[in-house]
Order: C-alpha cells, then sequence, then structure tokens
C-alpha cells in the first residue's frame, strides 16, 4: 500500500510495527521490496511524494569544488534515481581488501558477500547479467583499440552496464502498492531518532508531516536509508547531547568519499576500428569499454582503484567543430544543473564566445537533424535509453577521462553546522579535497598508461607533462556520496558492523553508500542495492521466528 501525507495517518503510525525504513531511494524501495511477503510489517517513510524534486531541507555549505549540498540528490518516491545516469559497476575484489599503501583501507566483509547479491542487483537496476568482461558480454568484439588488448599492467578487457535507467520509484511502484505487509508513507520526514533510556536501543523516530503535524513511530527494528550525507545528518542530530549514534571512534561524518574525475590528455589511435561509442552486450544493455589497472599493477605502483574511457572533447570549446556539441553548449540551461557544472567545470580550456558556436550549428544543419531524430527516439522515448551523447572529435583524438577511488581520509567530513532549516533540523557543511598522495597517484597513472599504449604500437597518449599535476589536482568531485558510516569489524574503527548494524545500537541499522569503508572507482548504486539485498536477508532471519 502506498499512503500520502494528507491522508488520515494517525491510527496507522499509532501501531508499532516490525521494521521502519527511513529514504525511499534506491536503497530504501529494494530493501522493501525484498522484504514484500516476509510476512512481518514493514514500513517505508519518504520525506518527499511522489514527484521528485529539489529538496529545500538540503541546503548547506561545502568546500569547493564540492558542489552545494543540495546538489546531487533529490527527495521524493524513488530518491536520486529519477535522475541518475544509471552507469552500474560492481566493486572489484582489490576494494575490500586492507591495501598497506592506502591509508584507512579494508573492509570486515569479503568481496564474495557482497559479490553473491551483484546478480539480483542487476535486476533490481535492469542492467542485465552480472558479467562485466568485454569477451563474454560482446564475444567476438575488438579491442578497445586494435592492436591494444591490455597487458599486465593495463586491462582493457572490463566494460561498464548501463540501467534503463529505472527509477526505481516508478518501477516498484506497482509491487509496493500491492504488497499485503509493507505499507509506504510519502510526505513524512524523520527528524529524529530516540534511544530508550537506560537500553542500548533506538526506542522510535520523529517525524514531520507536510502539514507540518509531528508523528512518533514506533519500531522493533529501524533502517536508514536516507542517503550518504542525510544518514550521518540524522545520527549526529539525533544525539547533540552525546557526540551522535554509532560515534564511539569519532568516525561518524568522517572518511567522506567521492570519486574525483577529469578529461585530460588525449589518445591518438594509430589503429582502426576504435571501441568509442555505446555498444549492446549480448543480453542487450548498452555498456562502454573502460581501461583500468590489474590488481598487480595497482599494488606495485601503489595506485589506488581507477578507469579511463575514451571521452568526448569539450562541448564549450568551438574547435570541435560539432553542430551537436556546439547545439548542446548553446542550450545547457536546459540540462540538468549537476550536468550543467560538470560541463563548465571540466574544461581545459575557456569556454568560446558564443559566435563560432552557432557557426558550428549552421555549417552542420542535417546532421544536428539526424542526431535530433535519434535524441528523440533513442534518447527520449525508448525504454531502455542510449546513456548520453557521444561526438567524436573532428581530428581522430580522444580526450581522456579518468576517475578514481579516493583514500578514506578523516578530514573529509559531514558536520553539522549551527543554522537549522525549515523543520529546525542542523544544516550540514561537507569539508572535502583530493589529498596530494591521490593526485600524485593519478600521476603514476597516466605515465603508466601512455608507457603501455607506446610499447603496444597501437595509440600515443599526448600529455603535458608541465600541466598535468595542477590540472589533476583540480580534479572535480563526483555526486557520489561515500564512507561517512562506515563498515568496521570494532567501533574504534567504523559506524556499523559487517551486518550494517549501528554499533551500540543492534536494532538500528544503515542502507547506504555512507557504510562504504573504502569507494572503488565504481558508481556507487549497483553496490548500494546488493548491500540493501543483503540486510534483507540478515532481517529476514533475525526478524522470523
Ligand atoms: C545526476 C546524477 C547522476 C548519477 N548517475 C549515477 C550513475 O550513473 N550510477 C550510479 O551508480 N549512481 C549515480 N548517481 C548516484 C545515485 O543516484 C545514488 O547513488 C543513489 O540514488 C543513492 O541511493 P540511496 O537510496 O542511497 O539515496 P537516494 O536515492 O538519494 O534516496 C534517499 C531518499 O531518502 C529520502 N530522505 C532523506 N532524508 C529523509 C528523512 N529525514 N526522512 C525521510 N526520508 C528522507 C530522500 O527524499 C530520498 O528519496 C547519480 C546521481 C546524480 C544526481
Amino acid at each position: 500500500m502506498i499512503l500520502e501525507s494528507g491522508n488520515d495517518f494517525a491510527a496507522l503510525l499509532s501501531r508499532k510495527v516490525r521494521v521502519c525504513i527511513i529514504g525511499a531511494g534506491a536503497a530504501g524501495i529494494s530493501l522493501a521490496c525484498e522484504l514484500d511477503g516476509c510476512g512481518f510489517e514493514v514500513r517505508l517513510f519518504e520525506a518527499g511524494a511522489r514527484a521528485n524534486h529539489v529538496g529545500d531541507f538540503y541546503e548547506g555549505s561545502a568546500t569547493p569544488p564540492h558542489p552545494e549540498p543540495r546538489q546531487f540528490r533529490r527527495v521524493g518516491f524513488g530518491g536520486t534515481t529519477a535522475v541518475w545516469g544509471g552507469r552500474c559497476v560492481p566493486f572489484d575484489p582489490i576494494d575490500f581488501e586492507r591495501r598497506e599503501y592506502l591509508a584507512n583501507t579494508g573492509w570486515p566483509i569479503t568481496y564474495d558477500e557482497v559479490a553473491r547479491f551483484y546478480p539480483a542487483a542487476m535486476e533490481y537496476c535492469d542492467a542485465g547479467r552480472f558479467d562485466f568482461l568485454t569477451r563474454t558480454s560482446l564475444p567476438g568484439a575488438e579491442a578497445i583499440i586494435r592492436g591494444f588488448k591490455g597487458d599486465e599492467v593495463v586491462d582493457a578487457d572490463h566494460i561498464e552496464r548501463y540501467s534503463l535507467p529505472t527509477d526505481f520509484g516508478r518501477r516498484y511502484r506497482r509491487q509496493l502498492q500491492k504488497s499485503a505487509n509493507v505499507t509506504v508513507m510519502l510526505g513524512l520526514r524523520c527528524l529524529k531518532l530516540n534511544r530508550a533510556s537506560g537500553a542500548d536501543m533506538i526506542e522510535s523516530a520523529e517525524f514531520i508531516d507536510q502539514g507540518g503535524h509531528l508523528h512518533t513511530v514506533r519500531a522493533d527494528t529501524f533502517v536508514l536509508a536516507t542517503g550518504g550525507i542525510e544518514v550521518p545528518r540524522l545520527l549526529l542530530a539525533s544525539d547533540r547531547a552525546g557526540s551522535g549514534f554509532g560515534n564511539v571512534g569519532d568516525c561518524l561524518g568522517r572518511f567522506y568519499m567521492c570519486h574525483f574525475e577529469n578529461t585530460l590528455g588525449r589518445i591518438v589511435p594509430h589503429n582502426s576500428p576504435v571501441a568509442f561509442r555505446f555498444e549492446r552486450t549480448d543480453d542487450g544493455v548498452y555498456c562502454r569499454r573502460q581501461m583500468r589497472f590489474t590488481p598487480e599493477a595497482q599494488h606495485a605502483h601503489h595506485l589506488p582503484n581507477m578507469v579511463f574511457r575514451l571521452h568526448f572533447p569539450s562541448y564549450s570549446d568551438a574547435a570541435h567543430g560539432s553542430s551537436v556539441m556546439s547545439a548542446i553548449f548553446l542550450a545547457k540551461s536546459a540540462l540538468l544543473p549537476e550536468y550543467r557544472a560538470i560541463l563548465q567545470q571540466q574544461t581545459q580550456v575557456p569556454a568560446s564566445p558564443r559566435l563560432p558556436h552557432v557557426g558550428n550549428v549552421l555549417r552542420d544543419l542535417p546532421g544536428l537533424a539526424r542526431f535530433t531524430a535519434e535524441w528523440l527516439f533513442r534518447i527520449r522515448l525508448a525504454s531502455r535509453k542510449l546513456p548520453y551523447t557521444l561526438v567524436a572529435n573532428a581530428d581522430g583524438s580522444f580526450p581522456l577521462e579518468f576517475n578514481s577511488e579516493q583514500t578514506p581520509d578523516p578530514s573529509n567530513r559531514i558536520t553539522l553546522r549551527e543554522d537549522l532549516d525549515r523543520h529546525g533540523l542542523p544544516q550540514v557543511h561537507i569539508a572535502w579535497r583530493v589529498g596530494d598522495q591521490d593526485a600524485q597517484a593519478v600521476l603514476r597513472a597516466f605515465l603508466l598508461l601512455r608507457e603501455s599504449l607506446g610499447r603496444s604500437g597501437a595509440a600515443q597518449l599526448l600529455l603535458d607533462d608541465e600541466l598535468l599535476a595542477g590540472q589533476i589536482a583540480r580534479s572535480i568531485p563526483l555526486g557520489h556520496h561515500m564512507g561517512t558510516a562506515r563498515m568496521a569489524s570494532s567501533p574504534r574503527s567504523g559506524v556499523v558492523d559487517g551486518d550494517c548494524a549501528v554499533f551500540g545500537l543492534p536494532n538500528l541499522y544503515v542502507a547506504s553508500s555512507a557504510v562504504f569503508p573504502t569507494c572503488s572507482h565504481a558508481n556507487p548504486t549497483l553496490t548500494i542495492v546488493a548491500l540493501a539485498i543483503r540486510l534483507a536477508q540478515h532481517l529476514r532471519s533475525r526478524l522470523v521466528s
């Protein structure tokens, strides 16, 4: 059943339930779907309504270049999946290892304990089967650049897969509407968790509805699924007299990680074809090729986990000569603010004036018309959408995009401000920077990739050696919020245990990228969903008796 604020909630809310899930994004919805039919009563609370929007209660501050906290997240049933790009990539075994050369790494659970839930997570994300190798997903395909199959340093046999992209609110609405034991309650925002006096457990949670009425909800078990920034915010704000729930080791809000990215240098292939465009896997899913470092090379060269992709030229530089890219540049106000921000920041060259862009458009109107038709049929109207527009550089070279894991650093953190939002909850401040060690590692990675491509004779990587270090240091964060309630084997070194239960409060769980102790290069949602399915299995075995 799905109920919206405005319905008479009072009778329902007065009844204690077994499980109260707070937040209906990818994590909360997949957890609720997994608990559908489990035999006990589950409530899924969402601050927003059916329609999705940028929440004014996400306002706060951040150290540049980190975007303001209200960007890269949405409020409403489905959460941020209403706007996500749909790139699905699993974590790698190395992400779970304690790597001596990267501080604060290592998970208390193994890769296999997460990997067994990836096939089901792939289904939730509509991303096909759990197979990320080129040779098996694209049988018979050419190498990414003809003549470059990778070597002992560079692995060129991986792909990333793309979701429809699936908006979890739309996709799983019907299942939850029909559920006999799960009730979704929209328009109820959690303001606080209450600890039982004299007991190590959460007794109730305070909610405010859209009419400003307060409600107290009692449950045996609570799950916070409010996203990687709202999880620490609620855990800190619920215990203002103390240091925050689960914060014995002073880890709550700390070790905040974002993937950082930039587009630097150009690959000049000596051979063709080059696998630059989206391809379809043999199970019909859009995918793109990646280049990355083998685990052995990561250990030998002390590299964080990262990937490289062949990229398109900067939209803002009219020298690309493309009518399509100039049209996108001129119409950038039509883009999501987050994509506009990336487009503006991700330029190594200053934006050209508008006139050369208008010239590009006028010179190739038929090309623009072909693109518009493709955009309409393959991007707007198709149920499985072409993820984004890829236009190759006119000179045959390919700018190189990387995105990288960030070393967990306690000084990158979410804290509460004195300023309150309109419901009286303290706003957040985000302190984030790319560490010198990570910037140096990415620099080494570019040089290693250049050597590897050079050895193969298949391509040349052109880099501006003098500028590269500075450019890497100015990389920008992607909108992935991770690590703020990290999983650990002891309360001294984290906030949740291997089952995602908050240390010291065994009836409070976290379903979110907040629990990631390290962040891989992989976009987070697939792993968020895998961990939510794993948590559902744990709750089923704990609560069914
Ligand atoms: C433009 C963009 C592109 C992206 N592309 C990708 C991509 O390609 N691949 C990828 O893996 N990820 C991508 N992401 C990130 C992805 O959207 C998130 O990883 C994912 O949605 C996180 O799921 P979640 O359930 O943890 O949080 P959310 O989806 O943010 O859901 C949290 C929910 O909790 C609700 N909530 C918050 N506080 C409260 C409260 N106090 N009480 C009640 N409810 C509350 C919110 O309203 C929201 O609905 C992208 C994000 C953006 C913005």
